[in-house]
């Protein structure tokens, strides 16, 4: 049990405001009333600007059971003064890549563009090992629960040619070490360059290895529960890696199961240009035909999408995980979050691998969307709670989660708490949730709390030495570097 004590300010449902509630909602997924669920704490309730302001949060098992005024302590509970901070919904990762945790900020790469820069770090990544994969997936975990985020996706679709151990189960094992939820894709690739692919044939394996190994991973790791630390989607890494036979296997195997699906998809103007020739089709199209569209479907990016195709996510309800820094960094474009919210689009936020971010900066990434928007639709393109129920909600119901991305009596207790009564802060504190995107240089939270047991207290993990963690990653990146003759 864990009390709450005092909070500040506490980011509730009703603060988010209409355009994130539908967001959040999109596709059809109705999420109830959506009013806040605070218990006499001065809730503003529907859709008003002001969350709930000193009160106390009560969490029991894995659920938030009351919230209030002054709640007596229960026996056994850990109190946590709270009267520092503002108290959030943990974000919500919906795409990573975390093995590229190993090789960020390589020069040769710094100022390419995807095709080129995938090509180029293809030929370091075929030596990913057992290790590298283990090192990698603690480490990206270990950076997003340091910055509030309580539930992420991952996108492992590198299987080189030798790999042993069972990939899934260690990552899994990571997270399990963290104490964090954790919802990956099993991914895959089955187009090499000898098929006019982009990566080296090592990486890649054949359709039927492909598919047997997906459903073993659902059989052995997918838990349909609606509080579940653990779910499997299903990932065939983009139109560009996989061949159009293994789309359609994913999608049909995933059906059979009930598990999501996941891919790369309108990163480009190159993978349009690569579709159009390969497929004779743009790229949402090719999706279509592969029945990988609809509310048990999300992909990453969606910058090029058309009119049209906009209008097709929003009536299959399909998700889109948006990457500003990545989107950014590779010089890949600005994608229309604006309209896809007000098409009722449903979008999540994503900081996307980290050899294209290159961190695992969660607060971070909500304020790189809160200004990318801006740049492309003007200084009200997007609001800074829009950008807060994208990256919590928004990102749950992307990734299967029905409960989960409120805080309100009855939901799953993942929250992140962070510290505003810092020199960053001060002068900012009229709008304390606004705050933490528009103020700030340290992303960093206090307090971080999943499924109702803390991650992370004060400033720390609670599941690892973090100077063990960061010795250990640093030394299996230089391994893997001079394995591919890079130097460092
Ligand atoms: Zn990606």
């Amino acid at each position: 049990m864990i009390l709450l004590k005092d909070c500040f300010y506490v980011l509730s449902s009703g603060a988010l405001g209409p355009s994130a509630d539908a967001s959040a909602r999109g596709g059809g997924e109705a999420a109830g009333a959506g009013a806040a669920g605070g218990a006499g704490g001065g809730s503003s309730g529907g859709s008003g600007p002001d969350g709930l302001r000193s009160v106390d949060i009560l969490i029991e098992g894995n659920r938030i059971t009351r919230i209030g005024k002054s709640l007596a302590a229960p026996a056994g509970a850990k109190v946590i003064d709270a009267s520092r901070h503002v108290v959030m919904p943990g974000l919500v990762n919906t795409h990573h890549h975390f093995y590229q945790t190993l090789t960020r900020n390589l020069a040769a790469v710094q100022d390419a563009k995807l095709f080129d820069w995938l090509v180029y770090l293809y030929e370091v990544w075929k030596g990913l090992d057992e290790e590298a994969v283990y090192w990698s997936s603690r480490l990206a975990m270990a950076e997003l629960l340091k910055t509030g985020c309580t539930l992420s996706s991952d996108h492992h679709y590198l299987y080189p040619k030798g790999f042993k151990d069972d990939l899934p189960g260690l990552q899994f094992a990571a997270a399990s070490e963290l104490g964090m939820r954790f919802a990956p894709t099993r991914g895959s690739m089955s187009r090499s360059k000898k098929d006019g692919g982009l990566p080296p044939d090592s990486t890649v394996q054949d359709e039927d290895r492909i598919l047997a190994e997906c459903e073993a991973t659902i059989q052995k790791y997918h838990n349909p529960a609606p509080d579940a630390m653990r779910k499997v989607a299903l990932a065939p890494c983009s139109p560009f890696s996989v061949s159009e036979r293994s789309m359609r296997d994913s999608a049909e195997l995933a059906r059979r199961y009930g598990v999501r699906l996941h891919t790369h998809l309108a990163e480009t103007a190159d993978e349009d240009e690569f579709c159009i020739s390969m497929y004779g089709r743009r790229p949402l199209r090719l999706m279509e035909d592969c029945g990988f569209v609809g509310q048990d479907v999300w992909y990453a990016h969606g910058i090029h999408f058309d009119d049209e195709e906009l209008d097709i996510l929003a009536r299959t309800g399909t998700g889109v995980a948006h990457c500003p820094s990545s989107n950014m960094r590779l010089g890949s474009g600005v994608a229309r979050v604006r309209e896809m919210i007000d098409r009722g689009v449903r979008v999540g936020l994503a900081v996307d691998g980290s050899a294209s971010n290159d961190s695992s900066d969660m607060l971070g990434e909500a304020r790189q969307a809160l200004l990318l928007q801006r740049v492309r639709y003007g200084s009200a393109g997007i609001t800074a709670r829009e950008v807060l129920g994208i990256a919590t909600e928004g990102g749950a119901r992307i990734l299967g989660y029905e409960k989960l991305g409120r805080i309100e009596e009855g939901w799953i207790a993942d929250i992140a708490l962070f510290d505003v009564m810092k020199l960053e802060y001060a002068g900012s504190l009229s709008d304390p949730a606004a705050a933490l995107l528009f103020c700030g240089y340290d992303h960093g939270a206090d307090h971080v709390i999943v499924d109702g047991k803390l991650a992370v207290e004060s400033r720390r993990l609670v599941g690892a030495d973090e100077e063990e963690l960061r010795m250990n990653a640093d030394r299996v990146s230089k391994r893997l570097l001079e394995k591919a003759g890079v130097t460092r």
